[in-house]
Order: C-alpha cells, then structure tokens, then sequence
C-alpha cells in the first residue's frame, strides 16, 4: 500500500478547500491501492467529510489537543475530530515544533491520545539545516523516534511516520530519493527497536508533480506527504493520476 497524504495547512479558505475537496469527488481520484487522505483545516472538515464519504479518500487533521475535553480555550481534541469521521492526524509537524514550540513530549502525548481516541497518528520527524550540517541528522531522527515510540503500544496499521526534513519543507529543496531512502531505511531500523509492528514511512519536503514518481518509484518510501503541491487542483490531481497510472 502507497500513501498520498496532502497537508493543506492554512492555505484554503472554506470555498478553495470545498472546491478541492468537490474535484477529488468528481475526478473519482480513489484507488484501492492507493490510501489518499488531506488535511484540511479544522472548520471545513465537517464538509469536506461530507463530499468525500462515498470515496475512499480520508480526512485528517493537521493538529490536535491532547486532553480529550474540558478548559481548553482554543482547542479542538481527537475525539472531536474522530466524531466527525476523520481517519487521521498530523502529530509533531515541523512548523508546530518550530512555530509553536512544541516539544517531543507533547508530541508523545498527542500520539497516545488520537490512539485513545481511535485516530491514526501520523508522527512527523526531521533535522533541521543545523543538525544536517553538523552531521546530526541520525542523532536528531533516533531521538524523536525513541521519544515517540518508547512503551508506545498500538497495533499494526495505526501509526504512520512522515520523515520531513525541516530544510525540504516549503523550499523548494527536496530531499534527494537516494538520501529520503537513507534516512527512510534508518528509520525504520530504529523504529523496530521498540515496536515489532510495521510502520509505513512517508517522505516529505517540497514535493510537486515533477519529482513525486521519482520517490514512489523506491521500495523504502511508502508514500508522500505534500504541503503546497496538494492545495491546487493542477499539481494535486497531476500528482494523483501519475502514480496511479
Ligand atoms: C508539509 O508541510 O508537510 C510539506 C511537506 O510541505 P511542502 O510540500 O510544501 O514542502
């Protein structure tokens, strides 16, 4: 199984991601041996699920809280998006780690609570430019994984890694498939420390309709996950219909 995940973040507004979301209907963009989820924002998943529950395309959210109710001003919890039928969530991007200082404890406590809640976590990892260039890349990987993953019990199928490296996303710059597979093939060796269960693990970093072939096409990377490129019809259905061909 191959994974095509598209991070829509705060680009769309309600009409753009409805009209995204009425395109993957109509094209009928859903293959059995494809798993296609996006990850709109939080206050069009309601109608975003409703366009896509015919298909098998899934929905995801991009974050959520980690208490499951209460005083939270602001915050929405898996459970809530489990409710309203959503497959997936994003734990630990780069820019909530960057952007909203979120650590590797508060990603474990997210991952523990989208499975509590019966979400399918999906634990974004990644060195920055400076781990890369002072040859920490494995350092930092191994790290976040261990944190991750430690005592972590789930079965097989519910939790899926993104690697993305921070200086791929949003530049322009992709990984390399040779050095995506490297650290892919890394991954999941540190992985099976702690977890015999397999964990597909998907590249991420600047992704668009020209290179993605050229990571699908190698039998370590399980998948895509693709910011930018996943928020217009062109580059996004492009990218869908190349790898189902
Ligand atoms: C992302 O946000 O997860 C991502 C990979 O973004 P982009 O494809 O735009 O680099």
């Amino acid at each position: 199984m191959k994974y095509i995940f598209g991070n829509w973040k705060m680009y769309l507004n309600f009409e753009e991601s409805v009209n995204l979301a009425n395109f993957l209907f109509t094209e009928k963009l859903d293959d059995s041996g494809i798993e296609l989820a996006v990850f709109p924002t939080a206050l069009v998943m309601k109608d975003i699920n409703n366009i896509l529950k015919s298909t098998s395309i899934k929905t995801g959210a991009q974050d959520a809280g980690h208490p499951s109710k209460g005083a939270y001003t602001g915050m929405i919890s898996a459970e809530m998006y489990k409710e309203i039928g959503c497959e997936y969530a994003l734990a630990g991007h780069s820019e909530r780690r960057h952007l909203f200082g979120e650590t590797n404890k508060d990603v474990r406590a997210k991952v523990e609570s989208y499975l509590d809640a019966g979400l399918k976590p999906v634990i974004c990892i990644g060195e920055t430019k400076k781990d890369r260039d002072s040859d920490k890349t494995r350092y930092r990987l191994a790290k976040q994984i261990m944190r991750a993953f430690e005592g972590l019990s789930f079965d097989e199928g519910q939790v899926l890694v993104a690697y993305e490296p921070v200086w791929a996303i949003g530049t322009g710059n992709a990984c390399l498939p040779a050095d995506a597979t490297d650290r892919i093939d890394f991954i999941k060796s540190e992985i099976a420390k702690y977890s015999q269960n397999f964990v597909p693990v998907l590249y991420g970093g600047s992704v668009d309709e020209d290179n993605v072939l050229s990571y699908f096409s190698l039998g370590s990377i399980d998948g895509a996950l693709i910011g930018s490129a996943s928020t217009k019809i062109s580059s996004f259905g492009n990218i869908i219909k190349s790898v189902l061909k």
